[in-house]
């Protein structure tokens, strides 16, 4: 039996040879604690999910869109006390997608989405330094930043609470510990109003933020949230993937 044809791990040189991609997605996701009830991959699954059933959808509308094996590491500087979150500093994520960029653009592809699925992922000045050295388009776009988590969570933390769980629950729940066994990721707030207000940054310490890893309560999380919200996502990603794919890079502004 064949495997998707948008999915590259998945496909074969039989159909990939006849197909004219016209964008490819690189999932990049981290491996990194979450609470103590879901995977160190949650990051990596979502993305590559939400990645494939985007991609699905623009398919079905015609478009050639080909999701490339993701990224499992991501930027986790302030994690590596928590064993065994793994971390790729940016400049090193910035070499492993120059070198990808290279592969793709003398195979003759017009244009690459970066999914991100990671907070502490930073694409941005990657591209504004690697673009002006490349043919091929490069923009990016974090899945979880697509509609507002107020229309679809109560609790709106920012890892591994009734976001992720919710999600979680939908597209892997064999990998989802009972709920009972999740911390209830209290988040440590910032002696400085700067901080807490969120104007001014610096990285969290996660071991200092966090009990259990994890920043919001998890236990409101169903997985009837996570289909509506991924539903909602991946109808929204859907449509860029369609734009995008039709789109040319020298002509995008009306
Ligand atoms: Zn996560």
């Amino acid at each position: 039996m064949a495997g998707r044809p948008y999915i590259l791990s998945e496909t074969n040189w039989k159909t990939v040879r006849k197909t004219e991609f016209e964008v490819a997605i690189l999932p990049w996701g981290a491996t990194e604690a979450h609470n103590f009830h879901l995977p160190f991959g949650t990051d990596t699954i979502q993305v590559e999910a939400v990645a494939a059933e985007s991609a699905r959808q623009a398919w079905e509308q015609g478009s050639r869109c080909l999701v490339l094996p993701p990224v499992p590491f991501g930027s986790n500087a302030q994690q590596v006390d928590i064993p065994h979150t793994i971390n790729l500093n940016p400049t090193t994520q910035a070499f492993l997608l120059s070198d990808l960029v290279e592969s793709l653009e003398a195979q003759g592809l017009s244009k690459l989405l970066i999914l991100n699925g990671h907070g502490g992922n930073d694409f941005r000045p990657m591209i504004r330094e690697l673009q002006p050295q490349v043919t091929i388009f490069l923009c990016m776009a974090s899945w979880y930043q697509v509609g507002d988590w107020a229309d679809y969570f109560e609790d709106v933390g920012d890892h591994a609470g009734e976001m992720e769980t919710s999600i979680m629950l939908q597209i892997a729940p064999d990998l989802v510990l009972p709920l009972s066994e999740a911390g209830d990721g209290a988040e440590r707030r910032y002696r400085i109003e700067a901080f807490r207000e969120k104007w001014a940054w610096a990285p969290r310490r996660w071991t200092q933020v966090s009990k259990d890893t994890g920043v919001g309560n998890p236990a409101l999380a169903t997985r009837e949230k996570g289909e509506r919200y991924t539903a909602a996502v991946v109808e929204q990603l859907g449509r860029f993937l369609v734009d995008l794919a039709a789109a040319d890079p020298d002509d995008l502004y009306e």
